[in-house]
């Protein structure tokens, strides 16, 4: 299997982004992306193509007010502010799409836009692929707190909110989710880089460069055939069915990295494993010397410091890892599996 690393979630000047398709992809190469994921307000074009190697996933956002839903290989049909969270998510899977819940717990900043933020808001709706974990641009909105501490924050360390890892929540209800079936935790950078011109300089805020470096996501697929439209399919499809991790690459990429069970079969992530008598037999294996841990039910089960975790598990449920890094004395999170399943 292959491991490619790609941003989700970006806006383009086809929407209220602000750099048209062909440059952000030049910026994904020169940050060493395999794709992207274009998600324009309510897209028209949804056809995914190669530039310059980069695979560009064309997909679209849905719903304005709230309950915005990222959506891939579903060209929909709907007014343009849909609201309900469950009629965006039939709509895409009626037309076999693929469909992420995007900022679910977005709280916005009082400082910026007055506030405004866009929360899912119907938990009870059931179909959905995946859900936004990690939202980096409303991670950073949400930190804001005032004027002179975004300033700072901007001039010491414009990754500071990041150092705290995925959204509490989004981690919590993804785990609960999975209890009764998988859906897939992703990162979004949400890419819009707005631009701003202070004393004459104009500069974009939050910019393309600066995110793509910052969290992604790695799937696993077979091997490509360069064609954009094949390949598209494998790329999502791996994401829908769960084999896919994502990780802060501003402290480390994350490519190497690999969580097996062996029981019945050997399975990975996104699979079912059968255990083998009473159990089953997890292996992780890190990119890095880390603080490994393994979650079941979104509780901690397994947990290591090194680069390799092996042991047996006799309980059935839902398996993911989280591993952290150390830097300047401080275990800062950095890497999230999805999990796989043993019965
Ligand atoms: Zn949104
Ligand atoms: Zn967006």
């Amino acid at each position: 299997m292959k491991v490619l690393r790609g941003n989700l979630h970006i806006h383009s000047d086809q929407s209220d982004g602000t750099l048209p398709v062909p440059e952000i992809a030049g910026i994904a190469q020169r940050c060493g992306l395999d794709f992207i994921g274009i998600n324009d307000h309510y897209a028209v074009r949804q056809d995914h193509q190669y530039i310059g190697g980069v695979l560009v996933l064309m997909g679209t956002e849905l719903n304005r007010r709230h309950s915005h839903y990222l959506a891939y290989n579903a060209p929909v049909q709907l007014p343009p502010d849909q609201q309900d969270g469950a009629v965006v998510v039939k709509a895409v899977r009626d037309c076999g799409g693929v469909g992420i819940i995007a900022h679910p717990f977005e709280k916005g900043s009082p400082v910026i836009s007055r506030g405004r933020h866009y929360p899912w808001k119907n938990w009870a709706v059931r179909g959905f692929d995946g859900i936004e974990v990690w939202n980096l641009t409303s991670q950073w909105r949400d930190a804001v707190a005032g004027y002179v501490q975004a300033l700072l924050m901007w001039l010491c360390n414009k990754y500071m909110p990041f150092y705290s890892g995925p959204c509490p929540e989004a981690l919590a209800k993804w785990d609960e989710l999975c209890q009764t079936g998988h859906v897939t935790g992703v990162a979004g950078s949400d890419l819009h880089a707005p631009q701003r011109r202070v004393l004459g300089i104009t500069f974009r805020i939050l910019d393309y460069p600066l995110l793509m470096s910052a969290v992604n996501n790695y799937v696993l697929v077979q091997e490509l055939q360069g064609d954009a439209r094949a390949d598209a399919c494998a790329v999502l499809g791996a994401f829908k069915r769960g084999r896919c991790w994502f990780a802060f690459d501003k402290l480390a990429p994350a490519r190497e990295f690999s969580f097996v069970a062996l029981g019945r079969e050997e399975g990975t992530l996104g699979d079912v494993v059968q255990r083998r008598g009473s159990r089953v037999r997890l292996k992780v294996a890190s990119p890095l010397p880390g603080r490994i841990s393994v979650l079941r039910n979104g509780l901690p089960a397994l947990a290591k410091e090194g680069q390799r975790l092996e042991a047996n598990v006799a309980e059935p449920g839902v398996y993911r890892v989280e591993i952290k890094l150390r830097r300047r004395g401080r275990w800062l999170p950095w890497l999230y599996s999805n999990p796989l399943y043993v019965k």
